[in-house]
């Protein structure tokens, strides 16, 4: 038996990596630090998990930027717009990535960056190739070649891990038509092969490749090509172990596949399914060959402490069926996507002893791997650290700080007419377009104004105590009244409070809901050096007081058009937090639904006729298989409907999404039965309204006209174009006008010529839409 690891954070424990490559970016020099830098946490890692007794510690998981683009680079996939950066120039590798991570803009040049997209359903973000018709690859970055013997010169024999061939392609994009990007496999293999052969050459003995998209629905040819491209590698490289790594998911059908690739060892993923380690212990193909199973048993994806009595069987069942010899353990992915390091928590009242007494980060994961070795080859059941691992389960399962029965009991009366609303759309839109008197098309935001330097200083300023409440109180709402002048002063006819006091649309909520705490640096990387810090859903969530209804009431009082309350939603809430794993999700989401249930209620007691509740993370929580999505979507959309439902029909609820493409579930969320829904569809010139040619949606829609990820200052005509567009297809009685995100990212003066072009483009359309109604 050997334990071994899939990766490890790579940022820094202080996220040092974040500092050195913003301050390289920034032109400020600094490659050498970089490099330093980077070296150094290289070091470390390998270090840290020797010590913590792995007996397989990974190499090529760090990464400078992100491990897709990383293989992207080592196999020469570099659009054509890049090559000019390189063609006849020595020294560039450095360069030509950062330019495909984030684009360059200088001296002329002007190239947009590989495209981002999540890392199947985690909050990790990878850079997307790009593909065309008959690209050629070339060994190009031998990045995986150097840390391997970086690793070796520091005395550590270590298992180079490289993105898969097949998940490396179809993670990709075509960028033109007439061809599939798997039909580009034979001209990638040799590639792979020759960077095997060099690593085997070099001393390697046992090589991980990850192909994750294993526990995704695969095509006849994908399937055919594993087949080809393992039989390929096999022969070049046959004395090499070959470690297939999947995770994220069960292999359902895809288990004759995997297991009958030539290789040696099979690491599955067995938190995430009950079933993935009894369906392949009992697969007779594979408990008769002699190959290894690698039990992905620490969650990789969570910060909770691994139950060792649970991971004990589930190594005896694997062991008993085959063998100590032919199981390794290790965590179920990379460690990438959990904190560094418990033992950073210093402040006890934030994280108490107890609660922490219940967690794991990355480095007590990689101890938990090498004790649960340990315990498995003795009688554990006296063992003192099997015992204490007992003893946290048993105060965790118990703790009133957790188990709150008044809240379990709100869950468990929930009626089904508690998740709809009192009359169904068409009477409510007559009611409400009686009450609030908007003109046709009208205008919003979706609800942050720009977070400039002096709200995050004045923020912060109030959380280290150094001004008062009353005067960090009067500062916003002068923010807000200057927000709301200014917002009349434009014409706009639906006003938003700006989010002043909001560091994070999550973290907001998290900080003032029981059952939630937070790490001081429980940083997990997003993408590039940009980290994220989620909250920690730990107990029974409940809602001690009104979270936002100061703030949208004194906004309210401030003007006479109606003001939007808004809110996360539940699903957005549970999506972007660490979540406890002692109950089902949808059982959390739940309680985070009435949660918000109450403050929608608080802000229609307070006079608020319109209230938002954002849910840019539905989408991203359907599972990895789409015949698991139906289950899903019941209980997310039940969640969403929970928290909106409750108001009488003359209240509108407003729902927001982003960040992804809502064609496939746009039925969905036609289902949440929102009154208005804001959606992002400007980056995609409203492609959106594709989905609406088939389906009519029912409700009212604003498809967002203002890409609010981009600098650039959409004009008027540009802003009309895409109304008509939408109004092909959507009825002028249901359309907002409105931009794609909230504006805190951007500066103010570009907000402001945009927003005004906005307004300007929807009167346009309104006169238009008038005159030909007439
Ligand atoms: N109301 C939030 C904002 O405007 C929504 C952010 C989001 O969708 N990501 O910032
Ligand atoms: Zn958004």
């Amino acid at each position: 038996m050997l334990s071994h690891n899939l990766g490890y954070p790579r940022v820094g424990a202080h996220r040092e990596l974040k500092k050195v490559s913003e301050a390289f970016w920034a032109g400020n020099g600094g490659k050498d630090a970089l490099l330093e830098t980077a070296r150094k946490l290289r070091r470390q890692n390998w270090e840290t998990q020797r010590a913590a007794g792995i007996d397989l510690i990974p190499s090529n998981d760090f990464s400078l930027y992100d491990q897709v683009l990383d293989a992207a680079s080592m196999v020469g996939a570099i659009p054509k717009r890049f090559h000019a950066l390189i063609d006849g120039k020595a020294n560039r590798e450095m360069d030509l990535y950062y330019a495909m991570a984030r684009g360059v803009q200088r001296e002329g040049i002007d190239l947009h960056a590989l495209e981002m997209t999540k890392w199947f359903d985690t909050n990790y973000h990878y850079l997307v190739p790009e593909f065309s018709k008959n690209q050629s690859f070339t060994r190009y970055s031998n990045k995986v070649i150097h840390e391997f013997v970086e690793a070796l010169q520091l005395g550590i024999l270590t298992k180079p891990v490289l993105l898969g061939p097949i998940s490396f392609l179809l993670l990709g994009k075509e960028k033109e038509s007439g061809f599939h990007r798997i039909d580009l496999l034979d001209n990638l293999l040799p590639v792979y092969i020759s960077i095997l052969e060099e690593l085997a050459d070099r001393g390697a003995t046992h090589i991980q490749l990850d192909e994750p998209m294993l526990v995704q629905e695969l095509t006849q040819d994908e399937q055919v090509s594993f087949h080809k491209a393992y039989a390929e590698i096999r022969a070049a490289v046959p004395q090499v172990n070959l470690i297939l790594a999947t995770y994220f998911g069960e292999l359902a059908d895809n288990l004759a596949l995997a297991a009958g690739l030539p290789i040696n060892v099979l690491h599955i993923d067995i938190t995430r399914s009950i079933h993935s380690l009894p369906a392949i212990l009992s697969y007779e193909t594979f408990v008769s060959s002699n190959k290894i199973l690698s039990l992905g048993l620490v969650d990789g994806r969570n910060i909770w402490k691994n139950r060792f009595e649970a991971s004990l069987s589930s190594i005896k069942q694997a062991t008993r069926a085959l063998g100590r010899e032919r199981v390794w353990l290790a965590p179920s992915c990379s460690l990438l996507h959990c904190p560094y390091d418990l033992e950073l928590e210093g402040q006890e009242d934030i994280l108490t002893p107890e609660v922490k007494n219940w967690m794991a980060f990355s480095r007590q994961k990689l101890t938990e791997i090498a004790e649960l070795k340990r315990l498995s080859a003795i009688k554990w059941k006296f063992d003192p650290i099997f015992l204490a691992n007992r003893a946290a389960q048993g105060a965790r399962n118990n703790s009133p700080l957790i188990h709150r029965p008044e809240v379990k009991a709100g869950v468990a009366a929930i009626l089904p007419a508690d998740l709809a609303r009192q009359n169904t759309f068409s009477q409510r839109q007559l009611i409400q377009k009686h009450r609030l008197k908007l003109p046709l098309l009208p205008t919003t935001t979706i609800g942050s104004f720009p977070q400039t330097e002096e709200i995050r200083a004045l923020r912060a300023r109030f959380k280290n105590r150094a001004i008062s409440e009353e005067d960090y109180h009067s500062e916003l709402e002068k923010e807000i009244i200057a927000s709301i002048r200014w917002q009349e002063s434009l014409g706009m006819d639906v006003l938003v409070h700006g989010e002043f006091e909001r560091n994070d649309m999550v973290e907001y909520f998290g900080e003032r809901l029981s059952g939630f705490v937070f790490s001081q640096n429980g940083w997990v990387q997003s993408y590039g050096s940009r980290c994220v810090k989620p909250p920690i859903i730990y107990g029974d969530v409940s809602r001690p007081f009104p979270m936002t209804v100061r703030w949208s009431a004194f906004a309210q009082a401030n003007t006479i058009r109606p003001m939007k309350g808004m809110l996360t939603g539940p699903v957005t809430i549970l999506q972007w937090s660490f979540v406890r794993d002692d109950q089902p999700r949808q059982q959390t989401a739940w309680q985070i639904g009435l949660a918000i249930r109450q403050e929608v209620l608080d802000l229609e007691k307070a006079g608020i006729r319109i209230i938002q509740i954002d849910e840019p993370a539905l989408r991203e929580g359907l599972p990895l298989r789409k015949k698991d999505w139906a289950q899903y979507l019941e209980w997310a959309v039940g969640a969403f409907k929970l928290s909106a439902s409750a108001v009488a029909d003359q209240t509108q609820i407003h729902t927001h999404m982003c960040y992804s493409e809502f064609n496939d579930i746009i039925e969905a969320i036609a289902n949440l039965d929102a009154d208005v829904i804001t959606i992002e569809t400007s980056r995609s010139q409203m492609e959106l309204l594709d989905a609406f040619v088939e389906y009519k949606y029912p409700n009212e829609i604003g498809p967002g006209v203002y890409d609010i990820h981009s600098p650039r200052t959409p004009s008027v005509d540009e802003m009309v174009l895409l109304l008509e567009k939408a109004l092909r297809v959507i009825p002028a009685r249901n359309l907002w006008v409105n931009p794609d995100c909230g504006l805190k990212t951007r500066k103010w003066p570009e907000t402001k010529v945009a927003l005004q072009n906005m307004v300007a483009a929807a009167n346009l359309l309104r006169e238009a839409v008038a005159f030909s109604e007439k």
